[in-house]
């Protein structure tokens, strides 16, 4: 199995319609097969045998879980946003698929028609490194706000939990080259998410799905009387559709983690909200529907 995540060279961007928003996906790399043992560990061969729906789109011939990471771009009354910023380029992380990366990203990005300079706000679920990564870029040998025009934002929960976190030397430099940056240049902004949730923009709201990290958030976009939800890392893959309890190992609170996953999918089952997943690989997006005593995805292309 290669150890490296796989480079994308397509050139289209999916796009989906929330009322007068167009929701585009900003491809940076398809995860490598390893990736979902690692991440998801209950979600065994046997487990996705038993939903045979997940597959081909959502796991493999081996019945491996297929994860990617993206980010989502969307202009909403002129504002326009980029939610989560992917591993980013020529980063020392120690996981090798993260490792010293040299997508394509930003080219994408740019003809999907978010040029660096014109984002006018980053939102960062969490600050976990593969959320974080394009923040910055490596210019003439220091790492810069890759959008530079931008306000970066974050929840003021998410901020404060690491600010108080004995990290470890890989995760220190996570902070130093993607996260100090935006901060010291003053471009970073942290948001009381209550339980409510917050709007932050005229549809765009954030919501707490805390347990993952305990400032994680979900974006709920809306425009006409429809509505989308970005998930960050509350749910990284639909097998938690079938199995809400099946955490994964990243999870800080796992049992927090359950709970927010039982009522996200609770609010949504059944309604024309359109899930987006952060991490889930093409189709990526869909409706949650009642099935059993759980749910599952039908998929939005
Ligand atoms: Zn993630």
């Amino acid at each position: 199995m290669p150890t490296t995540a796989q480079h994308l060279t397509a050139s289209d961007v999916p796009t989906w319609t929330v009322g007068d928003v167009a929701v585009r996906r900003i491809d940076e790399v398809h995860l490598p097969p390893q990736t979902g043992p690692w991440l998801l560990p209950e979600a065994t061969p046997e487990v996705v045998a038993r939903s045979p729906w997940l597959q081909p789109d959502f796991a493999d011939e081996q019945r491996v879980l297929r994860l990617a990471s993206h980010s989502f771009a969307v202009e909403v009354d002129g504002l326009r946003v980029l939610v989560d910023t992917g591993i980013g380029n020529g980063k020392q992380r120690a996981n090798p698929a993260w490792d010293n990366l040299n997508s394509d990203y930003l080219t994408r990005l740019t003809e999907a028609g978010f040029a660096p300079e014109t984002v006018d706000l980053v939102i960062l679920t969490h600050l976990h490194t593969d959320h974080v990564g394009w923040n910055t870029q490596y210019v003439d040998g220091s790492w810069e706000p890759t959008f530079p025009n931008a306000r970066y934002l974050t929840s003021r929960t998410e901020w404060d939990h690491w600010a108080g976190f004995d990290m470890d030397e890989a995760r220190q430099q996570m902070f130093r080259d993607s996260v100090h940056p935006i901060k010291d240049a003053g471009l970073l902004d942290l948001v009381d998410v209550p339980a409510k949730g917050t709007e932050i923009a005229p549809g765009v709201r954030l919501r707490p799905t805390p347990g993952h990290t305990p400032g994680q958030v979900a974006v709920e976009l809306s425009s006409r009387g429809e509505s989308a939800l970005i998930t960050g890392d509350c749910i990284h893959h639909p097998v938690q559709l079938i199995h809400p309890d099946l955490g994964s190992c990243v999870d800080i609170d796992p049992a927090a983690a359950a709970r927010t996953r039982h009522v996200l999918l609770g609010s949504l089952s059944g309604t024309r909200t359109l899930l987006l997943g952060s991490h889930f690989p093409p189709p990526t997006a869909g409706h949650v529907i009642p099935d059993g005593d759980s749910y599952r995805l039908v998929p939005a292309h």
